[in-house]
Parts: structure tokens; sequence; C-alpha cells
């Protein structure tokens, strides 16, 4: 399954990523970093296209997608 990763230090809690991600696979947790910004999680990574709106759209690079590799 693909895996989220954040960067807590640069994310600023707009969750952004979070409204573009067509399957709902993440969303905001209840995890703030040390600024008090609300960080997205993974919520159901099952709908996870790798798609990989969520990383383009956020304007501070801190979110990336990890994709798992296709099992042959
Ligand atoms: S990861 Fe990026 S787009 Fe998502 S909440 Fe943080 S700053 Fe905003
Ligand atoms: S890669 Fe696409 S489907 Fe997966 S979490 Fe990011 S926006 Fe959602």
């Amino acid at each position: 399954m693909n895996r989220l990763s954040i960067n807590p230090d640069y994310c600023k809690g707009c969750l952004i990523c979070v409204d573009a991600c067509p399957g709902k696979a993440i969303g905001a947790s209840d995890r703030v970093n040390p600024k008090g910004y609300t960080l997205p999680a993974e919520r159901d990574m099952q709908q996870c296209n790798g798609c990989k709106l969520c990383e383009i759209v956020c304007p501070d690079f801190a979110i990336a997608v990890e994709i798992e590799e296709e099992k042959s």
C-alpha cells in the first residue's frame, strides 16, 4: 500500500492536500506541529491511487507519497 510522509516542520496546516485528494485517502489528523498547525495524515490509503496531487498542490513541499512497488 502507498504510504504518506509528512514533514511536520514544513507543514502549515492549510489542508489543501486533503481537499485535493480525489479518493479521500488522507484527512486532517488530531496531531499538531510545534507551531500548532493541524497535520494531515493517512485516512484510508486503500483509496490512494498514487496520483501525487497532494504533493503537487502543497505550497510548502511538506507532503510526499511513497508509491508501493507493483509485485510481479
Ligand atoms: S502538507 Fe502541505 S498542503 Fe498539506 S496541510 Fe501541510 S502545508 Fe498544507
Ligand atoms: S497520491 Fe493522490 S490519491 Fe494518494 S493521497 Fe495523494 S492525492 Fe490522495
